[in-house]
């Protein structure tokens, strides 16, 4: 698919949380226009910052809301975190996460004496300061913090909300210690989607509603980037920002309207 600008597209990376859907619905004509790209026979990831389901959990909320994707295309910070543990031969681990996201660690060893790494998420309202406490002591204690993600804050159905990144920052400012940051706008999880779809970053573009994270993120690693007015976005932060998408749509249903195929 190609631009009005010539810009030749083969592949997408799409943000899943405020690009598909804000809260539990769809954005409006969503649905069909993933439908319309998979029948278009685009390939395309379903990227996501999420902390707080597993692939497996995000499939099925996408199910519910009538998006069709398999199990392959959805690549998420705790998957990118478990290549990467893996790639570093981690033994044990202690997760401060909520939902079903434990799945996708099965294969560590989960343990709260001397764990070697600390995996943190968004753990909304299960956060304590118990918890956030004990997590303090492992790393005193000398476990390293994986974190999910950095994000500073998301869109909830209520409004804005507070992210990882901010405990992140917190638990990095008492104990002078620096996290290992998994997702978006990390290089490396960009390269892992980029490598997985099997096209030159150039030839890919990133849809997204942070303008840090996807947007910044998406910049650094050459991809084409195409920003979203739903979801957490806010026009303040388009005019702020470092980095402006390569183009700004209104949401992801114009995304058919943007290419010739
Ligand atoms: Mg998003």
């Amino acid at each position: 698919m190609v631009t009005q600008h010539h810009h030749v597209v083969n592949g997408l990376l799409i943000d899943i949380d405020g690009v598909l859907y804000e809260g539990e619905s769809a954005i409006p004509g969503a649905v069909d226009t993933l439908q319309f790209l998979t029948k278009k026979q685009i390939p395309f990831l379903l990227i996501t910052n999420t902390t707080r389901k597993s692939r497996f959990g995000i499939q099925s909320k996408l199910q519910r809301m009538g998006f069709r994707a398999s199990i392959e295309q959805i690549f998420s910070a705790p998957y990118a975190a478990v290549q990467w543990l893996r790639e570093h031969r981690a033994q044990s681990l202690y997760l401060f996460v909520r939902g079903d996201v434990f799945r996708e660690f099965s294969e560590f060893k989960s343990t709260h004496y001397r764990p070697e790494y600390i995996v943190i998420g968004d753990m909304g309202e299960d956060l304590t300061y118990e918890r956030l406490n004990q997590a303090f002591r492992m790393v005193m204690g000398g476990a390293r913090i994986i974190a999910l993600q950095k994000n500073r804050f998301w869109k909830k159905e209520d409004g804005l909300a507070i992210d990882a990144g901010a405990i992140v920052a917190a638990l990095e400012y008492a104990t002078r210690r620096r996290a290992i940051v998994i997702g978006k706008p990390r290089k490396e999880f960009f390269r892992q989607a980029i490598k997985r779809l099997g096209l030159p970053p150039e030839k890919i573009a990133i849809v997204g509603d942070d303008l840090e994270a996807d947007i910044q993120g998406g910049a650094k690693v050459g991809l084409f980037t195409i920003g979203v007015k739903t979801g957490k976005f806010r026009e303040e932060d388009l005019q702020r920002a470092k980095v402006k998408p390569d183009l700004m749509v209104h949401s992801f249903s114009d995304l058919p309207k943007l290419f010739k195929f």
